[in-house]
Formats: C-alpha cells, structure tokens, sequence
C-alpha cells in the first residue's frame, strides 16, 4: 500500500489525539528506521526513550521469541518463573527492596501515588481521605485523568474534568516553594529530576538533593519518574543520581523493555510497597511472563554495552557541538547525556519537518523546543552525521533550508 493511502486509513477510522510527522515507518534496526518507500532515517527521537537500547535489538529480540514460545500471560492469578527473576535483576541494579510490576508508564505514576497516599494513612497517619501530594508546575506524568488533572497544561486538562482532589502545585526547581507546600497532610512529592515534555528543563544545581533533605526530614516521600530520563538516558542509570539521590519511590518505563513490550514498574521500600494487600491493586498483564523475560533482556543490554557511559560521553560532545551552532533561531541549547533540547525563537515543527527531508527524525516539544535523544547504542559517526544535518538545517547560511522553513511556517505544533 502507498504511504499517502495508509496515512488515509490513519486519519479516517482513527482518532486524531497525535499530529505526527507524515513518515510511514515500516521497519527498523539499530539507530535507523525504513520508510515503506525504503529510505532510511536516522531516529533522533528513540520513541520517547523507549528504545534507547536501539530498534529491535537482537539480544532482546531473542528473549522475546524464547519467551513467546514457552507462555506469555498467567495472570496474576497464578505464578509465572519469570517474574521473581526480573524482581532479583531490579533488586541487584538498583537496591530498591521491592517492585511493582505494570504495563505503561501512567499506570506505573497512578501505581505510585496509590502507594503514597496509603503510606500516608496507614504509616504516616495523616486522616483518611486527607493526603496531599506535591507536584512540579510543568510536569509530565502521562495521561490518566488523575494525572492531567495535576498537569499545568490547559490543553490536557481541557473538557476532561472533573479532577481528584489532593495534589498542590509547587515550580519546578524552586527549593523554597516546596519547602512552604508541605504541610502535615503531605505524604509525597512526585518530581521529574529533568522535565522531558517540558523542554529538557535540568532543574539548578543542588535541588533534588535539598529537595531529598527536606522530604527526609518532614517524612514525605520523594516519588521520581525516571520515566523518560532513567535507564541510562542522562548518562548515568538514573538521573537522580547526578545528585546522588536515591528517592523513596523510582518510577521507571520506557526503555524498561526496549521498545518491544509495554512495561512498567514502581520501585520502593518494603515500608512503601507493603502498604499493598491482595485485591487493592493489579493489572491483568502487569508482570507477565513476555514482559519480564523481556525486561531482563532490555536491563542487560543496558548494563553490558554500558549506555549510561555511552550516553555521557556522547552527550557531552553533541552538547559541545551544537553549544558551537551559528543561528539566529536558537535562544538555547541544553541537556544532560544524550538528551538534548534545543530552544528556538520560533515554532520548532517547521525545522523537524526539514530535518525529515534530510533523513533524520525529531519532534518538537512544546511548539519551541527540538528535542534529541537517539538511541543510546548510536555510533559516533552516525551521531556526527545526524549533528552536520541539524546545523544545515539551523545554521543561517542554509539558505535551501531557509525558503523550506519559510514555506512550512504556516504549520503549526499541535500536541505530542
Ligand atoms: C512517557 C512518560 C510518562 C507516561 O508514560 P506512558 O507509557 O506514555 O503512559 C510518564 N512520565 C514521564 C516522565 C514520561 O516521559
């Protein structure tokens, strides 16, 4: 079928909550994906991070087909052999006591504030019904309708409410804001420790740890989606630990599986995840065996082929490279490891759709920033050759570029 009649079928029998690049992708390997007219691009965007091991990594791969033949789904209902192993292999990478197996990364966030408002009430002791948790202004957390009612976007709260009550909102790296918020009633403070969907904002220096010092000394739990960030993405496992921050709650996704398989976990103390008895939660495919034979395949390849050093070192020299950028357009560059945002001072989709005509793909976020977070197994040269594309296409002597940009200013960011 022709790219522009599955783009047809797309837009007529399915809802229209995405606005994504017109490129039809039909398969992929490594850093690079194939349109079903067989060009290749190079994936600056790794699905959000999920794939930060690379597209369809044989090793992963592998574990999935082994898997898929034996059993893939139990339920909860009943024992499987694979889940006590992925929880050894997340006990031993992160120390984390205990985990709590979901499938997407919502569900995972819904899961952890779940865990804290019972923590609040039953080792806490804050009265039933009362806890309160804090939340940054400019979060991202995912899409369930107590999550969006939490958000600071009007556009994902609109026509959706109305809301569950009990979440204060604090600004993002404002020590003394959080300070002020909490109260008695306060159980936990949920943060992202480097906004994604925000625009790669890294908080200043020092604010996760005071943010730790406080929570610790007011027994509030510090709840972190590592979502996005965590899994090697900043160049270290986890993004707290540029501060050496352990949370009480780590919320992971994303790359959890590599891209293959949604999954998802909540990693805590047994002080926190023991607040849950039999019948107060669960997921039908939450822990199956596909999905945990799965992530302790996509766990491997991040600690075997080191992503998080990967990450570092190749972060800091495309940070450095594009820090060297000659643009009128760019306002600022900024990141951690191989995350990167580039803020304009202008719409960001006409830039991303340049860069698809030159083979590589990103996607705006928050209409003025591009956003770069390819695969962390990414080559250097296949790095360098992606960064040549992003200065042709920004740079002011491009001028082929400049009429293209010029020609699709009319269109405009919608939504992720
Ligand atoms: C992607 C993301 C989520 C939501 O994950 P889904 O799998 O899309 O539900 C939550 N928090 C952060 C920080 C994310 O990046």
């Amino acid at each position: 079928m022709l790219p522009a009649e599955l783009i047809a079928l797309e837009d007529r029998y399915g809802a229209h909550n995405y606005a994504p690049l017109d490129v039809v992708i039909e398969r992929a390997s490594g850093a690079w994906v194939y349109d079903t007219d067989g060009h290749r691009y190079l994936d600056f965007l790794s699905a959000y991070s999920a794939v930060n091991q690379g597209h369809c990594h044989p090793a992963i791969f592998e574990a999935m087909v082994r898997q898929a033949e034996k059993v893939t789904l139990t339920s909860r209902a009943f024992r499987n052999d694979q889940l006590p192993l992925l929880y050894r292999d997340l006990h031993e990478l992160t120390g984390y006591e205990m985990a709590l197996p979901m499938n997407s990364g919502a569900e995972a966030v819904e899961t952890a504030l779940k865990a804290a408002r019972k923590w609040g009430e039953v080792v806490k002791g804050i009265a039933a019904g009362e806890a309160e948790i804090v939340v940054a202004s400019n979060n991202f957390h995912g899409r369930t309708i107590a999550i969006v009612g939490f958000s600071s976007d009007a556009q994902y709260r609109r026509g959706f409410g109305p809301f569950p009550a009990g979440f204060r909102e604090v600004p993002f790296g404002d020590i003394e804001a959080l300070r002020r918020a909490i109260t008695q009633k306060t159980c936990a403070f949920l943060v992202e420790p480097i906004q994604g969907e925000a625009g790669i904002i890294v908080p200043p220096e020092g604010y996760l740890r005071e943010a730790a010092a406080i929570c610790r000394k007011q027994n509030v739990l510090l709840m972190a989606d590592e979502i996005q960030s965590g899994l090697g993405r900043t160049g270290k496992l986890f993004a707290c630990m540029h501060e050496d921050v352990t949370p009480d709650v780590m919320i992971i996704g994303k790359a959890l599986s590599g891209g293959f398989y949604p999954i998802s976990a909540v990693l805590s103390s047994r002080e926190v995840l023991g607040v849950f008895s039999p019948g107060d939660h669960g997921s039908t495919f939450g822990g199956n065996p596909l999905a945990c034979a799965i992530a302790r395949a996509a766990l491997r390849v991040i600690v075997d082929e080191d992503l998080p050093g990967r990450s570092a070192e190749l972060g800091c020299y495309a940070l450095h490279s594009l820090r060297g950028l000659r643009s009128s357009h760019v306002v600022a560059v900024r990141g951690k490891g191989l995350w990167i945002g580039i803020e304009l001072n202008r719409a960001a989709r006409p830039f991303c759709e340049a860069l698809k005509l030159r083979g590589v793909l990103c996607k705006e976020t928050h209409e003025r920033v591009i956003r770069l977070a390819p695969p962390l197994i990414i080559s250097k040269d296949d790095l360098d050759w992606g960064l040549d594309q992003i200065r042709e296409v920004l740079e002011d002597s491009g001028g082929e570029c400049n009429e293209l940009i010029a020609e699709l200013a009319g269109t405009t960011a919608l939504g992720e």
